[in-house]
């Protein structure tokens, strides 16, 4: 009896814990988007302002700068502008997201991102509610039963482009009209706002002047102190910075001519995230492309396997004692290998959920002296987590800067 009793206890405390993440999750994903965003004001700004970093966030800030008429330049580090977003055509007969993937918000997100009034979506998005789904701990294959599916989906809306990718909506909506501001291979070493203006500079020796400076590189590359500030941010903004975890991580696509896999297979690991999953998930394709993200320490394991071709045999070993040798005998020997963890100008994947309380909020998003701001995935005020975050921090931090006193 006694024992039932505690039973009961682990199982309702585990249920309420399991519902309060979703709730926040889904709080997240319906309630916080602002009414409007600084896509819908004017700006009166005489100064000139740089940009570090094309990713999301980056050119969100510039396509407010670029409709205020406002003197501004973008520094890339790499050839490309997206940063974690990237797009492949080469692999499949669709087009596949090689960074970012789901939209893990509500679908009328996209209209808030672009500057769109109103409900009507656009585009066209497939909901993600899977169909059949599977664990694997390293032994053992499970089905996992279809209501769970249900149950998660009534929480978790997410969704994913039908025909295009995130990367396109971001060229499409936000790159299209400042690309032509980038400087490219243009990875900057320096910030200096000791002075009335700011010097920004470049491992290639070049220095530039502007009256305010947007950092919008990952919160991987601020802590691996590729940037010099000059004067030191404060010890509070450091900590802060620090104290986020930025998993190292990577995507792999696969393709094969057979699909012998469920629509996502969640691996157990210790730490972060390891799950093979249906690239071509409900969309109007004739290949099978399998997808695998791993972040986390676990990534480790396979970053000791070089070269790269190791790792796909061991996902296919791995993929073999699954599916009974079915994957070695319909891989066509195509794969693609992203590598963002490795990657100088990225460092990581992304930043957990909800590890950012409002106090460190608050404190990320103190700008130096007025005069260097920050945007991007971490600063995200609205809590939309990933690319949807990134650009609405973008807008926020160009209301900001163009009237902070
Ligand atoms: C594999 C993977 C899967 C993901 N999946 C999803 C998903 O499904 N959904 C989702 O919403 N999000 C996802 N994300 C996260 C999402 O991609 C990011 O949150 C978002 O793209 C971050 O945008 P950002 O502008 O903040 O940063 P970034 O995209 O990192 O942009 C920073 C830019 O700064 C440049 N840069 C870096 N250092 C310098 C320097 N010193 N000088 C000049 N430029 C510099 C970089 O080259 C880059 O272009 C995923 C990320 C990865 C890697």
């Amino acid at each position: 009896m006694k024992f039932r009793s505690v039973l009961l206890v682990i199982v309702i405390t585990s249920l309420g814990m399991c519902l309060s993440g979703c709730l926040r999750w889904a709080v997240r994903a319906e309630n916080k988007l602002p009414e409007e965003t600084a896509l819908h004001k004017t700006y009166n700004y005489e100064g000139k302002v740089i940009i570090v970093g094309a990713g999301a966030s980056g050119l969100a800030v510039a396509k407010v700068l670029e409709q205020n008429n406002i003197d501004y330049l973008i520094l890339e580090a790499t050839n490309r502008y997206g940063g974690r977003l990237k797009k492949d055509t080469t692999l499949a007969g669709f087009p596949i997201d090689i960074g970012a993937e789901w939209l893990h918000s509500a679908p009328i997100t996209l209209n808030k991102l672009k500057g769109k009034l109103g409900d009507k979506i656009d585009e066209e998005l497939i909901p993600y509610h899977l169909d059949n789904s599977a664990s694997w701990d390293g032994k053992e294959y499970k089905t996992d039963p279809r209501w769970q599916n249900n149950f998660m989906y009534s929480f978790l809306p997410e969704s994913k482009f039908k025909e295009t990718t995130w990367y396109d909506f971001v060229d499409e909506n936000i790159a299209k009209t400042v690309k032509h501001n980038i400087e490219f291979n243009s990875p900057v070493n320096g910030i200096d706002y000791s002075g009335n203006n700011v010097i920004v500079k470049t491992i290639n020796g070049k220095t530039y002047e502007a009256d305010r400076v947007v950092v919008t590189v990952s919160v991987g590359v601020l802590q691996s102190n590729m940037i010099l500030f000059i004067p030191e941010m404060k010890e509070e903004k450091k900590q802060a910075i620090n104290s986020i975890i930025f998993h190292p991580g990577f995507k792999v696509a696969m393709k094969f001519s057979e699909k012998f896999y469920p629509d996502v297979i969640t691996c157990k690991v210790d730490d972060g995230e390891k799950g093979f999953y249906d690239m071509a998930f409900k969309k109007d394709a004739q290949t099978n492309v399998l997808g695998f993200l791993c972040t986390g320490n676990e990534t480790q394991k396979y970053y000791n396997l070089k070269p790269e071709q190791e790792i796909i045999s061991s996902l296919l070993e791995e993929l073999d004692k699954m599916f009974d040798g079915k994957a070695s005998k319909s891989y066509s020997g195509k794969y693609i290998l992203e590598n963002w963890g490795q990657y100088e100008f990225t460092q990581g994947t992304w930043t957990q959920a909800f590890q950012e309380s409002k106090s460190h909020l608050k404190v990320l998003n103190l700008s130096l002296d007025s005069k260097v701001y920050f945007a991007g995935e971490i600063y995200d005020k609205y809590q939309q987590m990933g690319v949807p975050g990134a650009i609405l921090s973008g807008y926020y931090t160009a209301n900001k800067l163009l009237t902070d006193e």
